[in-house]
């Protein structure tokens, strides 16, 4: 259906823009990257005949850009920051905008639909929204009513997708880079080939909502978003999917044609250690078409805690990897999540030993030293007995659930390492001074002395991009500073 045709049709609703209906989508923050999920409704919603404003908090201010009147506002809930933020906003735009209809969709969206709607949210959407999204915006318009108002509407099926609108968004080159190892950054865009992930981890926030499942964006779509990408100036591309394998076949088509059409463009993805194994013999093939650098979410190297968050891996696994990876030319970049309920004082010094003795402490960020477990709504961690999670609280308010880990001594070391990294950060000091300083600060916690490690022991330093791939429960105040 059309907004435009259906609103001209009703005639009986005020819109800000004559006859055209105007919607207005929100990315509150998506890791310093062009956000994708904002782009595909836009192009669908502006096909529909909608006026669209994208707004990205991470870029531009709120207050500045929400137009003086709208119809239906959508807050992309991606992550646990952004939804942070997202409750921050919502109150100022409600405040703006009193007459429009305010729906959110993504990840956070419908394990927080109690909170939303609390707090003025009319609509909420998960999975595959973005045609969803259309037909409630033709809803509104024609004053009908929508599932989405009154349940939670998750949809796993396939829909017809479009060529991202990216024109509404801030410039590319404003957006987080890439930073190459010796210092020099290039422009970064970012699509998604896939979304949802075939796996359950019980830690993973795409679980809720996918449930196990996956699906394709076509590879004609993605690679005429790579296009235009490039087009703006993308010097590399970074895939968003949460697992840029879990379809080999097409991510192997999109990568081939990809690199045909575009030989000096690289590109970097996530893969899951058990894909990496699993589809070893397609390393080469991901070197050759320009891959530099692979994100895994190893997330710990104590088997125990692997098993409870369902990993699908082992610390083996883990170390098989570094081999392949190395094997195959290809950087790697771990990402941990060392505070668990089943951290113990010594497995967290056995982390901080295997970075020495796989020679990562180049290939991991500091911050990945001192991240917590974050248990949200919805989360399949949930299924384990409370002794186990050692959950403590239900605190809706923020997102989740509190836990406290059952030796005091941990939870200590987590704060005395996220304040150490904090400031050594803030500090400029090097990667070196901050790993032996994390290192000293663990085994002191444990009882023990260690000697500092060597630059021997470093490793080779490893492309990133300029934003830190994490989610935080707090957001910075510079994030809420963005109204
Ligand atoms: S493989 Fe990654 S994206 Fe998939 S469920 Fe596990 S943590 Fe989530």
């Amino acid at each position: 259906m059309d907004c435009k045709t259906c609103c001209t049709e009703t005639g009986n609703k005020a819109t800000s823009n004559g006859d055209q209906t105007t919607v207005v989508l929100i990315s509150p923050y998506d890791l310093g990257r062009q956000p994708f999920a904002l782009a595909e409704p836009a192009a669908l919603l502006s096909k529909a005949g909608c006026k669209v404003v994208c707004i990205d908090l991470s870029q531009q201010k709120l207050d500045v850009l929400l137009p003086d009147e709208a119809d239906v506002v959508f807050i992309h809930l991606g992550m646990l920051t952004a939804t942070r933020i997202a409750m921050e906003a919502l109150p100022r735009i409600t405040r703006r905008l009193p007459n429009a209809r305010i729906a959110v969709f993504g990840w956070y969206a419908p394990i927080n639909e109690s909170l939303m709607r609390s707090s003025g949210v009319d609509a909420v959407f998960g999975g595959e929204s973005d045609e969803d999204m259309v037909d409630y915006v033709t809803s509104t318009m024609a004053e009908t009513d929508h599932p989405a108002r009154h349940e939670a509407l998750v949809n796993l099926g396939r829909i017809d997708f479009a060529v991202p609108e990216r024109s509404g968004l801030p410039r590319l080159d404003s957006y987080a880079k890439l930073v190459l190892p010796d210092g020099n950054e290039q422009v970064m865009g970012f699509t998604e080939s896939t979304r949802g992930c075939k796996h359950v981890c019980r830690h993973c926030p795409v679980v809720p909502v996918y449930q196990g499942r996956f699906r394709a964006v076509p590879a004609a779509i993605v690679l005429a978003d790579i296009d235009q990408q490039v087009e703006q100036g993308a010097e590399h591309i970074s895939f968003g999917d949460p697992d840029f394998l879990n379809g080999p076949g097409h991510a192997m088509r999109i990568i081939e044609a990809m690199h045909s059409k575009h030989p000096a463009l690289s590109w970097d993805a996530v893969i899951k250690i058990e894909h990496l194994l699993k589809h070893a013999d397609l390393l080469p093939e991901l070197k050759a078409s320009g891959c530099i650098l692979i994100t895994t979410a190893v997330e710990s190297v104590d088997d125990h805690t692997l098993l409870q968050l369902d990993k699908g891996h082992s610390a083996a696994d883990f170390k098989r990897v570094v081999t392949i990876m190395r094997d195959a030319g290809l950087a790697l970049a771990p990402t941990f999540v060392p505070f668990t309920p089943w951290t113990t004082l010594e497995n967290y010094c056995e982390l901080i030993d295997a970075m020495v003795e796989l020679k990562l402490i180049q290939s991991i960020s500091p911050v990945q030293l001192s991240l917590r477990l974050l248990i949200p709504e919805g989360s399949r961690l949930l299924e384990l007995p409370r002794e186990s999670t050692c959950i403590t609280s239900h605190k809706p308010a923020s997102l989740g659930y509190e836990w406290t880990h059952p030796d005091p001594a941990v939870d200590v070391l987590q704060q005395q390492i996220h304040d150490f990294v904090a400031s050594a950060e803030t500090s400029g000091t090097d990667r070196l001074a901050i790993f032996n300083g994390v290192r000293d600060i663990a085994y002191a916690a444990a009882g023990k002395k260690v000697d500092a490690v060597s630059e021997a022991s470093l490793g080779k330093a490893v492309p990133t991009h300029s934003e830190a791939w994490y989610c935080c429960a707090e957001p910075t105040d510079e994030q809420l500073g963005s109204f």
